[in-house]
């Protein structure tokens, strides 16, 4: 066996070709690379989204992405700076299917194919510190809280009957 060509896979995540073994996971007998620490982290928190069993592909190995929506309210109401610095930061992120930043909400819709709950989480409080530590525990608050959640396209549910 060569080594050499088992180095040049597809992250299972994005599908990304990677030739570097930075970041890997041994899940089922199997070595997934990784293009990040961020597809690794997603792949960690939902392995069944990306790895299915013999006769049952998993949504991404069909194709599919799961999107989502989260509407969160920040209890406070921000400037046209603060939302700027939040907008730009968080749009950054891989996996931000769209954004928008108002002075009284912010509405994220994000595959979660790409992106986890707690890196989204993650990024808003850290962009709030930075604009002031009592913004970013409010933001991290008010998305733990969020008012909404509504789910587009549920295939974690539907993947064991879905066929084509
Ligand atoms: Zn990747």
């Amino acid at each position: 066996m060569n080594k050499e060509n088992n180095l040049n896979l597809q992250c299972p995540v994005c599908h990304m070709m990677v030739n570097k073994d930075n970041f890997f996971l041994d899940y089922q007998q199997r070595r997934f690379l990784f293009c990040s620490q961020q597809c690794l982290q997603n792949f960690k928190a939902n392995p069944h989204l990306y790895v299915g069993r013999p006769a049952v592909p998993a949504p991404a190995q069909q194709g599919h992405q799961i999107i989502k929506i989260r509407i969160i309210k920040p209890g406070t109401l921000l400037t046209d700076e603060q939302c700027y610095v939040i907008e730009n930061e968080i749009k950054q992120m891989m996996g931000i299917r769209s954004l928008q930043v108002e002075p009284d909400f912010i509405s994220i819709t994000y595959d979660l194919m790409q992106v986890t709950v707690e890196q989204i989480e993650t990024a808003i409080e850290d962009t709030g510190n930075r604009i002031d530590k009592t913004l970013g525990e409010l933001l991290k608050h008010a998305f733990m809280n969020y008012v909404e959640e509504t789910e587009l396209v549920n295939l974690e549910d539907s993947a064991e009957i879905h066929k084509h």
